[in-house]
């Protein structure tokens, strides 16, 4: 093996702290390959994955019609722009509102951050539209919210870790305690809201779902003062919750939705879905994107949109969820670390309680040790976001893996005491 192409874990890493900006700290494995829902890493130990890359590889590793969509794609044209059209993001554009009843038109871009980005846009182009002046173009969004890293996104995220030090921030908007009716009406009582944006499920703020009635609370507001109601389906979308959308379960019409993460199932595709109050909004030269709707991205979307909305797969999120929620539940009943288990479908969160609090980080390190992949969502919450399409074994091979992780958790405890 040359230098330049160390195969040994531990140097492999020494390249990433060398080399990478470091503003991610990975655990100490370097993985390599996947199945379904487990993957190996180049030292051969096998994990049984939880995490999906962040709740983004909805079916598995090595989905053989992914796979296929992808190769065929990449035998015809990897890119084109919008200067001109290709046919997978128009398909792709099509097969979207067929299945989201209420959007119009859709942007296609390539990350979350980026749809965010577009639907900030979007409300302020509306809002000006409407001749409301930029004062009167505020954004509601929610204290543990969580949008993106980029400038607008991340002044969104209503949580001071991630914009401390980037000031100044663009101005224009507004914090809320989430699920707190009362906050959001004095929100709109001191006037110029022009949209409301939250996600259904806060993923990175603690898998958090919004109470019973409140996203219907909020549409009613945004209805009344004439706002738009934006959601953040990026974690909560494709299937997460065992809907295509999670704000299905409550019966609201959002006005924008943006989804990405799982929407090209690991290949990276974000997508803002307009509804018709905003639909005509952005004309020609308004927005734009270089690589959006590229079309092996679109080509690989499309078939993760077909299998997803698949009564198979969507029955197999809450079936699976139920299981591993039972799952959590009996190793609380032997360890009791949680305070509580909460989210839906395959979006599950386990907070620790009080005693334990901030120390996921250290359970996450255990977890990958007995071959498991977890990912937190802050400090305090364990997430757990497998794919879709988990089967019966590989979540009891996983929940055994999470029985000896917390069990030596726990025994670490019992010494320390
Ligand atoms: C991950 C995430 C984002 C940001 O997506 P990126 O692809 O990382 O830019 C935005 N909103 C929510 C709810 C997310 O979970």
């Amino acid at each position: 093996m040359s230098p330049s192409h160390p195969a040994d874990s531990s140097d492999l890493i020494g390249l990433g702290k060398r080399y990478w900006l470091s503003v991610y700290r990975p655990r100490d494995v370097v993985l390599d390959h996947g199945k379904g829902a487990r993957v190996w890493d180049t030292e051969g130990r096998d994990y049984v994955d939880f995490g999906a890359g962040i709740a983004v590889n909805a079916l598995g590793h090595q989905d053989p019609d992914l796979v296929e969509a992808l190769v065929a794609q990449a035998h015809k044209l990897w890119h084109a722009s919008n200067v001109f059209y290709t046919e997978p993001p128009l398909r792709l554009a099509e097969e979207l509102i067929a299945h989201a009843p209420f959007a119009e038109r859709v942007f296609l871009c390539n990350s979350g951050a980026e749809a965010n980005e577009a639907a900030i846009k979007l409300v302020r182009k509306w809002a000006a539209g409407q001749g409301r002046p930029p004062e009167q173009r505020v954004i509601v969004t929610f204290k543990g919210s969580f949008h993106g890293r980029t400038l607008a996104a991340v002044t969104a995220t209503a949580q001071p870790k991630y914009q401390e030090g980037y000031e100044p921030l663009p101005g224009g908007f507004r914090y809320v305690p989430f699920n707190d009716v009362a906050a959001l009406d004095d929100a709109f009582a001191q006037g110029g809201v022009a949209a409301v944006m939250l996600e259904p499920v806060q993923g990175e703020g603690g898998v958090m779902p919004a109470a019973p009635g409140f996203l219907q609370a909020v549409r009613e507001r945004c209805d009344t003062h004439g706002a738009l109601m934006v959601l953040d389906e990026i974690q909560s979308g494709m299937g997460r919750t065992g809907m295509l959308f999670a704000h299905a379960h409550d019966h609201v019409t959002p006005d924008i939705v943006t989804v990405a993460k799982a929407l090209g199932a690991g290949f990276p595709i974000g997508a803002m879905l307009a509804g018709p109050k905003v639909a005509e909004t952005m004309q020609f030269g308004a927005h734009g994107t270089t690589f959006g709707g590229n079309p092996m991205a679109a080509a690989v979307a499309r078939v993760a949109l077909r299998k997803i909305v698949s009564p198979e797969v969507l029955l197999n999120v809450e079936r699976q969820g139920n299981d591993i929620r039972k799952g959590l539940d009996k190793c609380n009943h032997a360890f009791e670390l949680f305070s509580e288990v909460r989210g839906r479908g395959l979006m599950l969160g386990a907070v620790l309680a009080p005693t334990y609090a901030g120390r996921a980080g250290e359970i996450l390190d255990i977890a990958a040790a007995h071959g498991l992949l977890l990912l937190q969502a802050g400090p305090d919450v364990l997430r757990l976001v497998p794919p879709l399409t988990i089967t019966d074994a590989e979540v009891a091979e996983g929940l055994e893996r999470m029985q000896a992780t917390l069990a030596e958790f726990a025994a670490r405890q019992a010494k320390v005491a």
